[in-house]
């Protein structure tokens, strides 16, 4: 299971796949929108990624 689950769709969000909650609608995500990676995308690209409120807060900003 990789660390993350990032939305490279318009929403450009990172998820923490250990704590996801159904509010992170993870099932809605596109296939084509959706990277699992254990790459930090918030790290990686701070200025495009942000961190997703539900499951991810201390790297939201949005
Ligand atoms: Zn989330």
């Amino acid at each position: 299971m990789a660390t993350y689950i990032v939305n490279t769709g318009p929403e450009k969000e990172v998820h923490r796949t250990a704590y996801t909650k159904p509010a992170c609608n993870i099932h809605l995500i596109s296939p084509y929108n959706r990277l699992d990676t254990d790459a930090d995308y918030t790290v990686l690209y701070p200025s495009i990624y942000d961190g997703c409120k539900h499951c991810y807060e201390s790297k939201h900003r949005k």
